[in-house]
């Protein structure tokens, strides 16, 4: 672990998403966490896509997942996004 700082989106966004769910939530919506088995990750993603389900801006950030630069990773507006550009929609429910 490198013990840099890690944000959830809300936390890199700001200001373009008042009330975001995910302010404050990292490491939760991470692509990896150090030390986390497969299942524990899964199971890890799966809340964050559930808390995007419940959040309030979510229109807003589904709207700025297009202008994501190719770094990044981790959950956004619902959408699991690894390697950069691979991205796969879990289940809200
Ligand atoms: S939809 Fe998800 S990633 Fe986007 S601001 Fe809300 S909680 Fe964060």
């Amino acid at each position: 672990m490198s013990g840099s700082k890690v944000w959830a989106p809300a936390d890199l966004l700001g200001p373009d998403l008042p009330c975001a769910s995910c302010a404050g939530q990292a490491p939760m919506f991470d692509d990896v966490v150090a030390g986390e088995s497969l299942e524990g990750r899964e199971a890890r993603l799966a809340c964050a896509v559930r808390v995007c389900g419940r959040c309030p801006v979510f229109a807003e950030c589904r709207a700025l997942l297009a202008e994501l630069p190719a770094a990044a990773t981790g959950v956004w507006a619902g959408v699991v996004i690894e390697d950069g550009r691979a991205r796969r929609r879990m289940s809200r429910a």
